[in-house]
């Protein structure tokens, strides 16, 4: 087991691509600041962790943004994201450094790694958190231990967990729920670099081809005609967006399409979204969660196609298709095709 008195410190994953460095990385840090802040007398410092080749530079942002200390890993073989260096990378800087808890955003890339280095930390973690606290009783003991809350069933529960027995305490946090706190350029901070050993050079997967994510270009809430991609359509976007075109529609998503990366926050409807009324709301592989239907039940047409015929979004639907939507989605493009000839 863990000793955990040589586990401290509250360190975040600087997520980048390109040397673009995603916002939920800066948003944790504002968090990870105010988490320290409760516990002034365990002297707890805030470290952001920085992996990719050709990003040293980019540690004084990170400081700049609220981190104490910035761990660089810099290496060639971190130029793109690969589950398999990014963890082993990830693993080695944990086991040498220690953190008391790691937190990394619960984006396609942090709900990959993440995970994967918990289990070969053997470390507890929390997916998908809304809210974290520190637990003043056991600060009071001089333990930092992280009451970590995160939605289930649908979104109509929390559920707080702890990671009493492993360190670090290990947890992905959704993008947007936490505030960016003011950028502050006149901030010092440490910068270190971690030099990783390679068991190997050679990558488990290759990246054939990148598909760049829909751009948000237009206004969801001024479409006549909609069609909404859930996350039981990320696999066909591209069928989706056909019967868009041959409705003369938009495509339009849930939060689950836009947390896993297919497409911008713009296009997203529900509560945390943006609140539509089309003349048709075509429902493509959306289960029909409440914050989903809050933003688009008043349209005046809602049709929906659903694997699933226990779906809710039948349950608001004036029409609805029980079938796969790869199946589905090609006959709707041939049958509005032939209505239009
Ligand atoms: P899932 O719930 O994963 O459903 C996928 C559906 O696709 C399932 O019904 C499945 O049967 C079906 N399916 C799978 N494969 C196929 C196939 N091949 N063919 C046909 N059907 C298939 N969500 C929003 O959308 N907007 C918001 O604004 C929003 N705000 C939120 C705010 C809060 C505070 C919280 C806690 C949650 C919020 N959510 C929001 C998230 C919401 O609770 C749901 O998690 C989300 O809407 C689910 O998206 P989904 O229906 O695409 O995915």
């Amino acid at each position: 087991m863990a000793k955990f008195e040589e586990y401290k410190d509250i360190y975040v994953f600087v997520e980048q691509e390109n040397g673009n460095i995603a916002e939920v990385g800066y948003e944790l840090i504002s968090e990870a600041r105010k988490l320290v802040a409760t516990i002034p007398a365990m002297g707890y410092k805030v470290v952001g962790v920085l992996l990719g080749n050709g990003i040293k530079d980019k540690a004084q942002e990170v400081i700049a943004h609220g981190a104490d200390k910035v761990i660089v890993v810099d290496d060639e073989l971190l130029k793109d994201y690969s589950t398999q260096f990014y963890a082993d990378a990830l693993t080695q800087l944990i086991n040498k450094y220690k953190p008391d808890s790691f937190l990394t955003g619960a984006t396609p890339l942090g709900r990959d790694l993440a995970p994967r280095v918990a289990a070969r930390i053997n470390a507890g973690l929390t997916a998908d958190a809304t809210k974290i606290e520190v637990d003043q009783e056991e600060a009071a003991n001089g333990v930092a231990l992280l009451d970590v809350t995160r939605p289930t069933f649908g979104g109509n529960l929390f559920g707080t967990i702890v990671c009493k027995n492993t360190r670090p305490q290990m947890a992905t946090i959704r993008p947007k729920v936490f505030e960016l706190a003011p950028v502050d350029e006149s901030r010092t901070g440490e910068v270190e670099e971690f030099k990783p050993t390679w068991t190997t050079t050679e990558p488990e997967v290759f990246v054939e081809k990148v598909i760049e994510k829909v751009k948000g270009d237009v206004d969801i809430t001024k479409a006549d005609i909609l069609v909404g991609a859930g996350r039981g359509a990320e696999g066909c976007l591209d069928l989706v967006q056909q019967v868009a075109d041959e409705l003369g529609g938009v495509v339009c998503c849930s939060r689950a399409v836009v947390e896993d990366g297919y497409m911008d926050k713009d296009r997203q409807v529900g509560q945390t979204g943006k609140t539509v009324r089309p003349s048709l709301y075509l429902a493509c592989g959306i289960s029909g969660a409440v914050q989903h239907c809050a933003g688009m039940d008043k349209s005046d047409m809602i049709i929906s196609i659903n694997r699933d015929p226990q779906a809710e979004i039948f349950s608001i639907s004036n029409m609805g298709f029980v079938g796969d939507v790869n199946k589905v989605l090609p006959l709707l493009v041939e049958s509005i095709k032939a209505a239009k000839s």
